[in-house]
């Protein structure tokens, strides 16, 4: 090192006029209107280039009647390294095909990692990711809960409404299916 570079101080000071230079020149930009380093202006912008496979806001798909296709079977909030998915079920026993409904299903995100394990695990094809991201501003943190109404909103229901199959017909007794094993003797 030359004595030049030991002193630092010349250095330190090239460095703060590199710095001064460059943010008097973005905001010169800023207050002329002109675009600067800052190029989107969060929250009141928002960026429209998203990858075309960006996971952003979850959505519930629904059935063609609007409800949801969620059965509330809770694999999403187990698979959740956040722990940030509350959902609580209910029971329609008037509803053989899909008795058990969502009554509450709630994301925090504030603590949300984005990830899309939920999306993965879930086997109704019931929670989406969307390509734009939710809003995340908020002065309290209890205000950053995504309600169901909100995931509900999202169209159109037909693209993703999964048709359940209907219910396999009960063999008639000592009727087997054809070419499988015969009724368990175990
Ligand atoms: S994206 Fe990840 S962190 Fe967020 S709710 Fe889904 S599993 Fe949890
Ligand atoms: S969204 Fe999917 S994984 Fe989560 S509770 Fe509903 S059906 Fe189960």
């Amino acid at each position: 090192m030359t004595w030049w570079e030991r002193a630092y101080l010349p250095e330190i000071l090239r460095g703060l006029g590199i710095t001064t230079g460059i943010f008097l020149r973005n905001m010169a930009k800023w207050v002329t209107g002109r675009r600067g380093a800052v190029t989107t202006y969060y929250p009141e912008e928002k960026r429209a280039d998203f990858a075309p496979r960006n996971r952003g806001k979850h959505i519930l798909t629904q059935r063609p009647d609007g409800s949801p296709q969620c059965i509330a079977c809770n694999m999403c909030a187990t698979v959740c390294p956040a722990k940030v998915i509350e959902i609580e079920a209910g029971f329609d026993a008037n509803d053989p095909q899909h008795p058990k409904y969502p009554v509450r299903f709630e994301i925090d995100y504030s603590r949300c990692v984005f990830c899309g394990l939920c999306i993965e695990a879930c086997p109704e094809d019931a929670i989406r990711m969307e390509q734009d991201v939710p809003s995340l501003v908020a002065g309290d943190r209890w205000a950053m809960w995504l309600t169901m109404d909100e995931m509900l909103t999202w169209n159109p229901k037909q693209d993703v409404a999964k048709p359940y199959p209907p219910k396999p017909a009960r063999p008639a007794p000592g009727e087997g299916a054809p070419g499988g094993r015969g009724p368990s003797t175990h």
